[in-house]
């Protein structure tokens, strides 16, 4: 007779949880979620939570869709015997492809799909490889990403990874990564320095990284249009045509990470598109499904597949693969998902909110003395946390403040992130999310910042 609270009692027992501490779960048990609609997740105990980070920055389209049940259900039955690993393929992979090309940025002509983030990336990564190599640029294997990004969690992701946490407990980052200036001019600018001049001085350091580096031996430079878990923050206008003319004056590839950017987050389909990132490799993954399936889809420039096509006639098959890669069930949802994301207009949607949600943050809060900044596009946002305004101090780590702002926050049912490494509160609703849940949202932000810090 296992009941939902019973079972959480029984957790930590079994179960090894993901980024979490293990004594800490064993002492006071997990989170048990029993249910969930649009923005809001139930509790065991009855309790209702606006999610205000969807998930992990993920459930675009918002909980409880019956529509995309269905769509599982029916992938599951029509295609219950499941192959699709090597030669073969499906429907809705095709389709999936096809949707996917006509929305991504306009160079990108192929994409190929896994199970998440990580593992689009480590795909991105190996493809850069292996382009370079089969134009005879062998050498080329170095790969560039910089300081407070997240691009995952596998050994090479984590090693591209820029926050120092994911590193310490391991041999990381590997020596195949160089890790360059994180692009935020609120923390890293210096005094008396404009924002243009930061600008030139980061690209110049990428610059100064590459010659010393050698340019025969770096294949590509990742980048998330807006830092998310770093702390969201966004690059100083003209920074991305700098870069990529940069790049390209090295044969170096370009990669957005448009894990947590893509599908609407940023109130336009991706990230590329607003910021002006031309990238010639691009990876996705959480909203292409809104969390429904696990499913990653990295994208390439028709350019480099015509490049993989001919090495492919000298030297065979490109050796890489996933058992899950194109699954059935995780393309039909994600058709099905990027159909209500388009047929709701959930991007505008995120445009206009996102608006709404940065004016009131603003109005709310942009005077207040414990507040820095408050940064990011669309529906997904940053709150800078400061102990001195005018001296921009960012808080003291082992004070907590965006912890002890969030867990104030969740008693008051609602749920935003800590980024304890800027101290600041992150903000990633589903796009769903409607104008009294912002107004909410951004009055507990208010009322704990309050109670806990000022
Ligand atoms: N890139 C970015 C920008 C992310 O935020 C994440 C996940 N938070 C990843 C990659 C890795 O995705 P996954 O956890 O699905 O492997």
């Amino acid at each position: 007779n296992d009941t939902p609270k019973s079972l959480a009692q029984e957790d930590s027992q079994y179960v090894l949880h993901p980024a979490s501490s293990i004594t800490a779960l064993l002492d006071q048990g997990p989170q048990m979620i029993v249910s969930a609609k649009g923005s809001t997740i139930t509790d065991a105990d009855g309790n209702e939570l606006l999610d205000a980070v969807g998930g992990l920055w993920c459930v675009n389209a918002g909980y409880g869709r019956p529509e995309l049940a269905q769509v599982v259900k029916e992938a599951t039955e029509q295609l219950a015997y499941y192959h699709t690993f090597s030669n073969a393929s499906n429907p809705w992979q095709v389709q999936l492809a096809k949707k996917l090309l006509q929305l991504a940025p306009s160079n990108l002509g192929k994409v190929y799909f896994g199970s998440g983030g990580s593992d689009a990336n480590d795909t991105l990564v190996k493809i850069a490889w292996h382009y370079h190599s089969l134009r005879g640029k062998s050498t080329k294997t170095k790969v560039i990403a910089r300081e407070q990004a997240y691009h995952g969690t596998s050994i090479s992701t984590a090693s591209l990874t820029g926050l120092g946490g994911f590193h310490k407990e391991y041999p990381l980052p590997l020596d195949f990564v160089l890790h360059t200036d994180c692009p935020h001019f609120y923390t890293r600018g210096l005094e008396g320095e404009t924002e243009q001049q930061f600008c030139d001085r980061l690209i110049d350091n990428v610059a100064k990284l590459i010659e010393k580096e050698g340019a025969d031996n770096i294949a590509a430079f990742f980048a998330e249009p807006i830092h998310a878990a770093g702390g969201i923050i966004e690059p100083p206008a003209g920074y991305y045509p700098k870069l990529k003319t940069l790049l390209k004056q090295h044969d170096i590839l370009l990669v957005a990470d448009e894990v947590v950017c893509g599908y609407g987050r940023l109130g336009t389909w991706f990230g590329s598109d607003q910021l002006d990132i031309e990238p010639d490799m691009l990876s996705t993954a959480k909203g292409l499904t809104s969390g429904y399936f696990p499913m990653s889809a990295a994208f390439i420039t028709d350019e480099i597949f015509d490049v993989l096509k001919e090495g492919s006639a000298k030297i065979g098959a490109f050796s890489h693969g996933y058992t899950y890669s194109g699954h059935p069930v995780g393309c039909a949802v994600a058709l099905a998902n990027l159909n209500i994301i388009e047929n709701e207009g959930l991007v505008e949607r995120a445009k206009e909110n996102g608006a709404y949600l940065h004016a009131r943050l603003l109005e709310e809060l942009g005077d207040h003395k414990n507040v820095g900044e408050i940064r990011g596009r669309g529906l997904l946002a940053g709150v800078q946390l400061v102990k001195d305004k005018v001296n921009k101090e960012l808080p003291d780590p082992a004070d907590k403040w965006p912890a002890k702002v969030t867990a104030m926050m969740r008693k008051n049912g609602v749920i935003v992130r800590p980024l304890p490494s800027v101290g600041t509160l992150a903000i990633s609703p589903p796009l769903v999310i409607t104008r009294d849940e912002i107004d909410r949202l951004v009055s507990e932000i208010k009322a704990a910042i309050d109670a806990e810090i000022a």
